[in-house]
């Protein structure tokens, strides 16, 4: 337990030096308590000796602990009754959605056999892979240290010449830590196994630190940079007959094993053994439980996910290359321009940048590419007046950030290409163009043109082999490179701009292109909020998101990234994190493909939803048995040009939602053609339809979504005019009156943000 002193006393100073763990008032009186949740995953084949040694050694501490014990699924234990496993143990789906201050994995006799022959090797490895995330400190122990080492590191285990038996005296390679606080200059460690890890396999990852060891037995104690996880090739937990019972055993099947070290007084086996760890035992596991555990932990247990969220995003060594994609907004004045400048530099790791066209300034502003649309679609006069509006908005840019960028020169040839109807997308894609130029030459980092790097095929798709082969060339030529956003270009060379925000998909196709670990989309929001910023003011932030989640709520109108956006990364499994270039020091939302291990502290990952839609409603007798008619009625639409969001079908009649936009021009003439190839008995429309999609991982396996949802807009009284599920089953969607919109997502919202 720390020492509590008066604040400010002159000790403090003098014992935190020496690392001695000093607690002032302000602290202990700050410090909330409550018991430590502590896992185990208890491998060894003896599993009550095992659960009684460890219990022995956490309940000698004053720390309230509660101990819970978790089992592999894909492999049955067969010492141990059915019974007791069934009453204390739990699997890994039990506990997944949890979260642990801290978790010990055991020693498991299978150190023989390869790791990946081990039957629960892949289950083990999800249960590592979540332990960074959902345990605050891990602590392995013997072959669960090789295992961990193997897995986090790649570090290799050897086989021995001989087995290692018995106890041996350790020394410390590191005197100041805390784990090892107390420890008189030599203790002694039982050790028990026919494989050990090398030195220099762990001396060479940079994130590693040895912390005790024994010239016999070798490497003893490891821990991780962050103090996360800890990994002990001994068995400091083993009673005084452990060894003894081990020793009879090989005995007994014959192995003709050599006397445990050091064990038996004379090394005669009729005699008792002296124990000589055990007190260091003690103190190995209390300084664990309270320096790594209780002393580090968040008090709210939910937030140790948000802490490794921070970690991975800020500190993972496994991150060396990043896109960093700045929207409009963080470019659209030279104050805003300093703020990207300032965040590429903090990391060396972002080496691409992509950059947006000035976005608005203020409410009221007008963006330059819309600005640039406008000169587009003038005549040439007309144009040559926007122009200066421009040109200044630039000068100003340039000025204010001190760059040398030739702006006359630049707008020359804007000028040359107004009036051209060819041109049109070459005049627009210059918003995006100029602001990579600029952002060269604030950083100093190479210019990289979409123009020649960024392939379209002759439909205007994304043309992704070409792409790879050239912009993956010209990438491995510029260590740093600014690229504009927004544009490619077509097989016949000209320019083509991608629909609008279109530069989300820029960054992304750079990120995939490049190999990047992780793309950052910067923004002037802190992540995906759960609903639109704009109908519900402050809304929570989603931390994380999977793709097919973001992807149906952008398309549903959450705005903050193009809906396109997680094709070009979605294969490579990138990340995307969404960041807000106002507050760098905001994690934002990281969108992954499987975000299974993140506890979402609400049922639903987000609330999005779009007005502007009709719906169709034919009434037609047995129309679901009659599969002709249901075609028929499809290549309606589609020949006229109209998709279709939903179809919702009934036994007598089916309804098809639209979007105006689509619908609008053509409403009688499409109406005409159903009643002549349907014949239908009615045909009815209705207008002024607002679509509203509830959004979450959890919807499949959560009915009370449902039910929250219905009443929520019930208790509104909200009339529901049609209701679907996505077929991809992590979607509900919503018709309702557009009159209603706003109040149903402010309904929903409240209900599952509702602690
Ligand atoms: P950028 O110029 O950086 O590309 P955008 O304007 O395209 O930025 O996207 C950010 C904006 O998206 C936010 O300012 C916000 O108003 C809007 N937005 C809409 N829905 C959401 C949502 N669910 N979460 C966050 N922002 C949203
Ligand atoms: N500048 C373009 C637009 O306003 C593209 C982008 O910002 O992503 O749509
Ligand atoms: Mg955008």
């Amino acid at each position: 337990m720390p020492i509590k002193v008066p604040n400010n006393l002159p000790a403090i100073e003098t014992l935190t030096k020496e690392n001695v763990f000093v607690m002032t008032d302000t602290r202990a009186m700050t410090q909330d308590i409550r018991p430590l949740q502590i896992l185990i995953l208890n491998l060894m084949p003896t599993k009550v000796e095992t659960e009684t040694q460890l219990t022995r050694l956490l309940g000698n501490t004053p720390l309230q602990v509660e101990l819970e014990l978790l089992q592999t699924s894909t492999h049955k234990a067969t010492n141990i009754s059915e019974e007791h496993m069934i009453a204390f143990y739990k699997t890994f789906s039990q506990i997944k959605h949890k979260n642990y201050d801290g978790m010990i994995i055991t020693g498991a006799p299978v150190e023989l056999m390869d790791f990946e022959e081990v039957d629960y090797w892949d289950e083990l490895c999800e249960i590592m892979e979540w332990s960074k995330r959902h345990v605050h400190s891990t602590f392995h122990i013997c072959w669960g240290a090789q295992a961990g080492l193997y897995y986090h590191y790649g570090i290799k285990k050897h086989i021995l010449p001989k087995k290692l038996s018995g106890v041996y005296k350790h020394n410390l390679d590191y005197k100041n830590g805390m784990l090892f606080r107390g420890f008189d200059d030599e203790f002694y460690v039982p050790h028990s196994r026919n494989t050990t890890v090398n030195r220099e396999d762990i001396e060479a990852v940079p994130g590693l630190k040895i912390i005790a060891s024994s010239e016999e037995a070798g490497v003893y104690a490891i821990k991780s940079e962050n103090d996360r996880q800890i990994f002990i090739t001994g068995h400091s937990e083993y009673d005084a007959d452990t060894l003894m019972k081990e020793y009879i055993r090989d005995k007994n099947a014959g192995i003709n094993p050599e006397i445990p070290c050091n064990y038996f007084p004379d090394d005669d086996d009729t005699k008792e053994p002296t124990v000589k760890w055990r007190s260091c035992a003690n103190l190995l596991y209390s300084n664990w439980l309270n320096y790594f555990v209780y002393q580090t932990t968040q008090y709210d247990i939910t937030q140790i996910e948000d802490a490794s969220l921070d970690a991975m995003i800020h500190d993972n060594n496994d991150i060396d290359l990043k896109v960093a994609k700045f929207g409009g907004t963080s470019l659209a004045d030279a104050e805003q321009f300093k703020k990207c400048a300032a965040i590429i530099e903090a990391e060396k790791e972002r080496r691409y940048v992509v950059v947006s066209a000035p976005g608005k300034r203020r409410e009221n502003d007008v963006k330059v590419t819309d600005l640039l649309i406008e000169c587009a679609d003038k005549n040439k006069a007309e144009a040559e007046e926007v122009l200066p509006k421009l040109m200044s908005r630039y000068k100003v840019l340039v000025r204010g950030l001190g760059v040398d960028v030739d702006i006359d020169k630049e707008f020359e040839k804007i000028t040359e290409a107004l009036g051209k109807p060819a041109k049109r997308d070459y005049i627009i894609s210059r918003g995006e163009y100029l602001n990579a130029k600029i952002m060269s030459a604030l950083t100093g980092m190479d210019f990289v043109d979409a123009e020649g790097t960024i392939f379209l095929d002759e439909n205007g798709i994304y043309d992704e082999e070409k792409t790879k082969a050239v912009l993956g060339k010209v990438l491995k030529e510029h260590e740093r490179a600014v690229i504009p956003g927004f544009y490619g270009t077509m097989p016949d060379g000209s320019i083509k701009t991608f629909s609008r925000g279109g530069s989300d998909i820029t960054g992304a196709i750079v990120a995939a292109v490049a190999g990047a670990d992780i793309y950052e989309n910067w923004t002037d929001v802190s992540g995906f909020y759960m609903v639109d910023p704009r109908v519900v003011a402050n809304p929570l932030s989603v931390p994380v998101i999977t793709y097919k989640e973001l992807r149906e709520l952008s398309y549903m109108g959450a705005s903050v990234l193009h809906e396109d956006t997680i094709f070009p990364v979605v294969k490579v499994e990138i990340p995307i994190n969404i960041r807000n270039t106002n507050r760098p020091e905001d994690n934002g939302t990281l969108i992954v493909k499987n975000a299974d291990y993140f506890q979402s502290g609400f049922s639903v990952s987000g609330i999005s939803g779009k007005k502007g839609y009709s719906t169709i409603a034919i009434e037609k007798p047995r129309f679901n048995e009659q599969p002709q008619l249901r075609a028929d009625l499809l290549d309606i639409f589609a020949y006229n040009g109209v998709t279709i969001k939903n179809i919702l079908s009934g036994i007598d009649s089916v309804t098809v939602v639209v979007r105006d936009e689509f619908f609008q021009d053509i409403e009688e003439q499409l109406v005409a053609e159903i009643e002549e190839k349907i014949a239908p008995t009615s045909v009815s429309i209705t207008h002024d339809l607002a679509m509203i999609a509830i959004v979450g991982r959890e919807l499949s396996t959560s009915p009370a979504i449902a039910v929250k949802v219905l009443g929520a807009l019930a208790n509104r009284k909200i009339n529901i005019k049609l209701i679907d599920h996505g077929s991809e089953k992590i979607s509900m969607m919503l018709g309702v009156d557009e009159a209603d919109y706003v109040s149903s997502i402010e309904a929903l919202y409240t209900e599952f943000t509702r602690l």
